[in-house]
């Protein structure tokens, strides 16, 4: 498969980078597993365009809506959190699908007040609770 968004969607819930943890029949919610930024997740869609622009409408809504609504979950999770960031991404040739890193922001995380993508990757082993539990909170305080 040669678009990284179309593996992960098909592939086991929980894999290098990220852990899916909610999804629709036409979009997929990822945890990041890097958790610096308490409760940092990912929005894709389950199938694949080439550009954000090519999505049909409704699912256009729904995509947005789902970032919308667990960046409101991970701010009542996590009160440190000032801003929910979002970065729509998929230039990268190998991940040309339209996914959006939802990213909460706090003062004194590793470059507020600046905009950043990156990401630490000396992340809580595969299976940890800790993952579960935010999981588990995302989850309850996205309705
Ligand atoms: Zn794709």
């Amino acid at each position: 498969m040669d678009c990284f968004y179309c593996g992960l969607n098909a592939a086991e819930e929980e894999s290098e980078h990220f852990i899916r943890f909610f999804q629709t029949s036409d979009v997929m919610i990822y945890l990041h597993r890097d958790q610096s930024l308490p409760g940092r997740f990912v929005v894709a869609t389950r199938a694949h365009f080439n550009d954000v622009t090519e999505i049909p409408e409704k699912i256009y809504w729904e995509f947005c809506l789902l970032a919308h609504r667990f960046g409101r979950a991970a701010k009542i999770t996590f009160p440190e959190t000032l801003k929910i960031n979002w970065a729509l991404c998929g230039n990268a040739p190998e991940s040309h699908h339209p996914h959006l890193h939802i990213l909460p922001r706090h003062v004194g995380d590793r470059r507020w007040p600046d905009f950043f993508l990156d990401y630490v990757d000396d992340y809580w082993p595969q299976g940890d609770p800790r993952y579960y539990t935010v999981i588990e909170k995302l989850i309850a305080n996205s309705s």
